[in-house]
């Protein structure tokens, strides 16, 4: 079993007091301790199985009594013709971007954005997840127009990887004087958003790869949605070569987006203002990383 999801199941046991120290949880104890925990706690189905509801009830009030993350202000670039968006992150996922940030700077690189947080109340719209990553302060997004249109000026500079959809779709270099000589097949937009015309152009000079840079820091790029694939009316929107998230705050199949909204310190992320404030996104509040949330 994995360690981090062994760790972090046996902390909240002990939070449950159904062990006494987070060592005492092994692989051999497992679904019996998981079983010990459902039992305790009325109306879970005890099967030693960690789905969405047994999920929540071990984490739920132990992140509520827990350390906050409080959203902090990440500062960003701006290009002549492009003004950045103001990025706030989860604490955590803000320390990882500014010192990502500041490796691109270090090579000559900047770092536009298109925001961070996204308000509770954000109904999302064609282009948006419903279970965004954005909603608890975890992904943030380079300005739009900051790439995929001009790769001889454009501070980003896309380039297909060979997948044809999910996570590693898209590989993006940011331009920096002090990057390595590369020869790129740059994916270049043009036309209308809503019908946007994808051709590729040769183009050589200093980069570093973003992507992997992000990567090294916890952040992880997502694919492009299907309006951007369609054969059709393609939707630059939808493309997503903009977006990263801050995966390694999180335990596929343990972490939940409620949770991790919770995790977000001051008055507006309790479970009552969350709900309050948008009840669709509420309702999704149990889906698990790498399962519903991804
Ligand atoms: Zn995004």
């Amino acid at each position: 079993m994995d360690a981090r999801y062994l760790r972090a199941v046996a902390d909240c046991l002990v939070f449950h007091n159904i062990i006494g120290t987070p060592s005492e949880l092994t692989d051999a104890n497992f679904k019996a301790k998981v079983r010990a925990f459902q039992t305790s706690h009325g109306g879970l189905f005890v099967d030693g199985d960690i789905g969405e509801l047994t999920a929540w009830e071990l984490q739920a009030r132990m992140v509520t009594d827990g350390l906050q993350l409080m959203s902090v202000n990440v500062p960003v670039d701006s290009t002549p013709s492009v003004q950045s968006v103001p990025m706030n992150l989860r604490a955590d996922a803000a320390g990882a971007a500014a010192q990502l940030f500041a490796a691109v700077r270090a090579k000559g690189g900047i770092v536009t954005s298109a925001g961070g947080f996204r308000p509770l109340s954000t109904t999302p719209n064609a282009h948006q997840s419903a279970r965004s990553m954005h909603y608890p302060g975890l992904a943030f997004d380079l300005a739009v127009a900051t790439g995929g249109f001009d790769p001889d000026k454009d501070p980003f500079v896309l380039e297909r990887t060979g997948t044809t959809s999910g996570p590693n779709y898209w590989r993006v270099w940011s331009r920096a004087t002090g990057g390595d000589s590369q020869t790129i097949t740059a994916t270049v937009h043009s036309g209308s958003w809503n019908n946007i015309k994808v051709q590729t152009k040769t183009v050589t000079g200093k980069f570093i790869n973003f992507s992997d840079l992000a990567r090294e820091h916890g952040f992880q790029s997502i694919g492009p949605r299907s309006a951007y694939l369609a054969a059709t009316s393609k939707q630059y929107m939808s493309s997503e070569w903009w977006h990263f998230q801050y995966e390694a705050a999180l335990i596929p199949n343990f972490s939940q987006l409620g949770i991790e909204m919770i995790r977000v310190g001051g008055p507006t992320y309790t479970a009552e203002r969350i709900r309050a404030a948008n009840a669709n996104l509420w309702d999704e509040r149990r889906a698990i990383f790498r399962q519903k949330w991804n």
